[in-house]
């Protein structure tokens, strides 16, 4: 929850933001403390309206470089640009603070960094920190999740995991975690392996039925040819609107998500 709160205390993280440098910053500083090697991969990218030219920043730790056996762990961390789902229309040019949509997953994430780093799993660990995951528009795929499609061009190959676990929206102190259309549809023996964990932990926020479709950041890595699921909670009252606050969060739905992820890596 202290990774939540820090992410969000840089104010919004929409690409070209003060923010989003701060944090970029914060992320590469905080992977650095654990992880064997840590990179960024900029990419340029553009916003369709208004049409507007940005660069994007994936932040990459690997743990165990020199194992080929590899799982990729991954979670986007820019926020939207623009709070186009508040209930006030003066509000929908507004950047969104990104608590639940953005931080949440980082924040399981950076304290996975330090147990990957001081307990090695037997697999590698890549945890990678998407950019500009949340700057599309509704109705256009290619416009979201650009970060992981420049990842997947440039790194699907090299990285070879065996498998990706996207994290996003799983901060939610109301937590309801149902199956993703496309990860049951293209990797639904990594579906079953998390949400029978989950059974087995007696974490039953975990639904084992399917809830949303959802393109993430998981399809560029399903497409190419990644086995990918996307652990999301897609009920959010406050999804893209400017009280996606630290409050509507919980450190327990973190910690749930957390020991699901970290079981199952760990008995890899
Ligand atoms: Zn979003």
């Amino acid at each position: 929850m202290s990774f939540l709160r820090a992410q969000c205390d840089f104010g919004p993280r929409n690409p070209g933001s003060p923010g989003h440098r701060q944090c970029r910053e914060y992320l590469v500083a905080q992977l650095k403390k654990h992880a064997e090697f840590v990179t960024t991969q900029q990419f340029i990218f553009s916003y369709d309206s208004p049409p507007k030219s940005e660069t994007g920043y994936n932040i990459i730790g690997r743990f165990q470089v020199a194992k080929k056996n590899r799982v990729l762990l991954c979670a986007h961390w820019d926020t939207r640009p623009w709070a186009d789902e508040d209930p006030d229309p003066a509000h929908h040019r507004t950047p969104v603070p990104g608590a639940n949509d953005g931080a949440s997953g980082v924040a399981v994430l950076l304290h996975m960094a330090e147990l990957v780093a001081a307990t090695p799993p037997t697999v590698g660990v890549d945890i990678v920190f998407f950019d500009a995951e949340d700057a599309g528009t509704h109705q256009e795929n290619r416009t979201w999740a650009l970060g992981s499609a420049a990842f997947a061009r440039e790194f699907a190959y090299a990285f070879s995991p065996r498998y990706a676990i996207l994290i996003d929206m799983i901060g939610d102190a109301q937590l309801n975690i149902y199956q993703d259309g496309y990860s049951v549809q293209y990797s639904r023996a990594l579906v079953n392996k998390l949400w029978d964990k989950a059974t087995e932990l007696g974490i039953n926020e975990f639904i084992p039925e399917v809830g949303y479709i959802v393109y993430d950041d998981h399809v560029p890595l399903l497409q190419a040819g990644i086995q990918s699921v996307d652990i999301i909670d897609f009920d959010y009252k406050y999804w893209h609107t400017l009280a996606d606050t630290p409050d509507k969060c919980s450190a327990a739905s973190l910690e749930k998500v957390g020991r699901v992820v970290t079981a199952v890596i760990y008995e890899e």
